[in-house]
């Protein structure tokens, strides 16, 4: 079992670099998607559904936003259920965890990437 990876200290500075508090609710929570897929993707040991499960921690001090902190919120619901193993839920969570990993690479500070994705 890889080791927990504990993102939600480092968001606080992770938007104010990326000028995110600036940003309308969507476009701040595409780029947090992106983020977070980025971080995940740059290691090797992260659970299978690590994107999904960071994003949807991240919804409940969001406010519940829409978007795909929604739809991990959403999609995180079925990662651990034993009768959703092999179910659309799970195969949509498979695909939205895939999608944030191979979105587009945001122009963040090497160190502070590397200091999200470090192990705690
Ligand atoms: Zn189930």
């Amino acid at each position: 079992m890889a080791s927990p990876w504990v993102v939600d200290q480092l968001v606080p500075e992770l938007l104010a670099e990326l000028a995110i508090t600036e940003l309308p609710a969507d476009e701040a929570s595409e780029l947090v998607g992106r983020l977070v897929g980025q971080a995940v993707a740059a290691r090797t040991d992260s659970d299978e559904f690590a994107a999904v499960r960071e994003l949807a921690r991240l919804s409940p001090s969001l406010g519940y936003p829409l978007g795909v902190i929604g739809d991990a919120y959403y999609a995180s619901e079925w990662l651990d259920c034993e009768c959703h193993a092999d179910s659309p839920e799970r195969d949509a969570a498979a695909a939205l965890e895939a999608s944030l990993r191979t979105s587009n690479p945001l122009d963040v500070d090497s160190g502070l990437l590397l200091a999200v994705t470090a192990v705690v």
